[in-house]
């Protein structure tokens, strides 16, 4: 799903470079790739492209990650109508919920 993204401005996701002690984790285990860390610190490249999984917030040591899936709005059904629409050439028509 290379390429991808979300609505933009929605996903619940939160960093904080005060607490993040620069471990990589979260670069490692986010799908997306989300994550860089320099100099021992984790920024988001691409808010956008988070489909709020949890799995950065999960493997965080320092707690420095917040993302909620149950309060977010994370939608599977818009995620792969988007991406097929992107394969078939056509516009995204929405999830359908
Ligand atoms: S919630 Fe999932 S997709 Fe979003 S940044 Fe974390 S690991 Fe990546
Ligand atoms: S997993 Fe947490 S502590 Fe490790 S680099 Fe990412 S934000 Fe920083």
């Amino acid at each position: 799903m290379k390429g991808f993204r979300y609505l933009d401005n929605t996903a619940i996701l939160r960093l904080s470079e005060e607490k993040c002690i620069g471990c990589g984790s979260c670069e490692l285990v986010c799908p997306h790739r989300i994550f860089r860390v320099r100099h021992g610190k984790a920024s988001i490249t691409d808010h956008n492209r988070c489909m709020e999984c949890g799995a950065c917030a999960k493997n965080c040591p320092a707690d420095a990650i917040y993302v909620n899936p149950d309060d977010g709005c994370g939608c599977a059904a818009y995620i792969i109508n988007s991406w097929l629409a992107g394969i078939r050439g056509k516009p995204p028509s929405g999830c359908g919920c």
